[in-house]
């Protein structure tokens, strides 16, 4: 029997994970404290102790370690990753000026390629193993292959959510390129299916209408950035529904801004809610809707949102939202003059929607988002053990939730098939990705002139504000001076 110190198989041998905690976020959110989950080609075969396995299935040692889901992102802007980090003090004003206004047009099809290839390594080394890429750049249909093409050459299960912020969703959704490439590509794949991306302004003409109407047509999901404040509002809500587009399938991201009333009509209608709390932390879509989406029933799932400013990883999406929701709940309680004595949202809570609770909102419930005896084998193996942050691990949960992180997660299998091991990627992509990333912002940086690229990546900072304090003691400073100055004098030489 071969050990965690062997190669992975590049045959389709039967795989077992022993002895690890096994979370399983199944029916029953089954946690077994010392367990063996065991791949048969595409699927998860048995879960059980000590399982007997087929003669030669490779056997990775997890003890020490757990095994739980792929990790599911509902709404990721993929093409961005190109611009890792580029806006990481930017407002939701300047993201919209920066990509929908100037300079989002530039982006060649061969760029958006490159965005997808980046980002899909990057959700797999994170445990994401299925990744909505919220695809909302595609102004020609050469863009649109460039996207698919990208996601095809990639490992992972993928939702190719198709948009385009430079026309409006009525005009594009009219295109008969675009109806062709949906129709051909849209096979019911179980690893590639399409959604419609596109907003709702809330305009009383409601010209949407056309875009929902093409997404019913083609048997599409339609995934809609709701509730951002400023940009799309509880019109949008209320006009979907009482055309009859509000469906169980749809996805709501952010939901950030809305009323009761939009809340109650997203609940009544089965819809979820994709929440990308550091997104909505930062840029100001609207308080992050934890607490208001379970008080309504509401089904959540999490995202990355973009990697222009964000984490591109779920564990601190899931660590943000923990963040965020008991957050608000003290401070809540405190404008009363209360104190919150048992926190609502829960570790478990946070790793049921980035795993279950995503697959759920895709409609992908029964091939993946638990471990369970018969579903597709995306599995993640959480285990580092030269790091002390990986012991003792008392809550699974909890561990997973707040004190793990993407350098910890050892083993990523989609379908069956190993993508990272032993805490590294397998293949040799990332080399020519680099490359073709590096060739992308060499040309966009080229595009926009340096003064251009500059002050795009670094905002004007508003004068910060001092506040009086009444209390005029500075004297510390002299007086610390002075101590060093002793001290020195004092040390022996
Ligand atoms: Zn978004």
């Amino acid at each position: 029997m071969s050990n965690t110190t062997a190669e992975p198989p590049t045959d389709d041998r039967p795989v077992v994970f022993r002895n690890a905690i096994v979370v399983t976020v199944d029916d029953q959110r089954r946690i077994l404290p010392k367990g063996d989950v065991l791949v048969i080609g595409q699927n998860i075969a048995a879960i059980g102790e000590n399982l007997a396995v087929p003669d030669g299935t490779f056997e990775i040692d997890a003890e020490g370690g757990i095994v739980m889901p792929g990790m599911i992102d509902t709404h990721r802007h993929m093409w961005q990753t190109a611009m890792r980090g580029y806006g990481a003090d930017w407002t939701l004003t300047q993201y919209f000026v920066w990509y929908y206004l100037e300079h989002g047009k530039s982006f060649r099809p061969e760029d958006v390629y490159a965005g997808n290839r980046l980002s899909a390594l990057d959700a797999i080394d994170a445990g994401v193993t299925t990744t909505v890429d919220w695809s909302h750049g595609l102004r020609t249909i050469e863009h649109g292959e460039a996207a698919l093409e990208a996601l095809r050459a990639s490992v992972g299960r993928f939702v190719l959510a198709y948009g385009n912020i430079f026309a409006g969703p009525w005009e594009w959704s009219a295109d008969p390129e675009v109806l062709a490439f949906l129709k051909k590509n849209n096979t019911g794949s179980d690893d590639l299916r399409f959604q419609l991306a596109f907003d709702v302004t809330g305009d009383p003409a409601f010209p949407e209408r056309a875009a929902f109407e093409a997404a019913r047509e083609l048997g599409l999901p339609v995934t809609t950035h709701a509730g951002v404040w400023g940009a799309t509002n509880d019109d949008g809500i209320r006009l979907m529904h009482e055309n009859g587009f509000m469906t169980p399938e749809t996805v709501y991201v952010h939901a950030a801004t809305l009323s009761n009333d939009s809340y109650q009509r997203i609940a009544a209608t089965g819809g979820s809610v994709s929440l990308s709390t550091e997104s909505e932390l930062s840029c100001g879509q609207g308080y992050p809707p934890s607490w208001i989406l379970r008080q309504h029933g509401i089904p959540v799932s999490l995202s990355v949102d973009t990697s222009v400013w964000f984490s591109s990883d779920l564990f601190s999406a899931m660590r943000s939202t923990l963040g965020a929701d008991r957050g608000w709940e003290h401070m809540r309680a405190h404008e009363k003059g209360d104190t919150v004595t048992h926190s609502h949202l829960r570790a478990e809570h946070v790793v049921d929607w980035a795993t279950r609770g995503g697959a759920e909102s895709l409609g992908m419930q029964n091939l993946v988002g638990s471990l369970e005896v018969g579903k597709r084998a995306d599995i993640v193996l959480i285990k580092n053990d030269a790091s002390p942050t990986m012991l003792p691990i008392l809550n699974p949960s909890g561990h997973i939730a707040l004190q793990a992180g993407r350098g910890d997660v050892h083993t990523v299998m989609v379908d069956g098939t190993i993508a990272k091991f032993d805490g590294r990627l397998l293949g040799d992509e990332l080399a020519s990705v680099k490359r073709q990333v590096e060739s992308t912002v060499e040309y966009l940086q080229g595009e926009l002139g340096e003064p251009s690229w500059q002050r795009g990546m670094n905002p004007d900072a508003p004068a910060a504000e001092m506040l009086d304090n009444p209390y005029t003691y500075t004297e510390y400073k002299d007086s610390s001076t002075h101590q060093a100055e002793s001290d020195r004098a004092d040390a022996p030489v």
